[in-house]
């Protein structure tokens, strides 16, 4: 998708701190991490949110959850929250679906 961050840091185009990479999803940390340990999940097939999933995505999104629940386990975290921000009133502002894995502090609820 032209000028989509997560598309170009999918495609080699942009750098990150890549820490998985499959044919389907692609993880990295977070620019501004907002715990020790704030990675994203992400899709390469450029998905706006999660208001774009179709029934042949349903196995996708299934692998982010799987994915995130590896990539917390490899890291040896004890505790970790999925967090997917859906539309720009629920605070989304990259619109290429992404799962938050947030860890390494207290995380609070209800969240803010
Ligand atoms: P959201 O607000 O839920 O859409 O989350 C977008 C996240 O992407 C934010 O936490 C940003 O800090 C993060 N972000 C934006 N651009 C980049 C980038 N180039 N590399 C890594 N993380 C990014
Ligand atoms: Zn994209």
């Amino acid at each position: 998708m032209n000028n989509c961050p997560f598309c170009k840091i999918a495609a080699g185009e942009l750098p990150a701190a890549i820490v998985h990479r499959s044919p389907d999803v692609i993880a990295f940390r977070d620019i501004h991490p907002q715990a020790p340990t704030h990675i994203l999940i992400v899709p390469i097939k450029h998905l706006v949110s999660v208001d774009d999933v179709q029934a042949e995505d349903v196995q996708l999104m299934g692998r982010l959850i799987a994915t995130a629940k590896d990539i917390a386990r490899d890291l040896g975290l004890r505790g970790y929250r999925l967090v997917i921000n859906t539309g720009r009133e629920a605070g989304q502002s990259v619109f290429h679906l992404h799962v938050h894995l947030l860890s390494g502090r207290a995380l609070h609820w209800p969240p803010g």
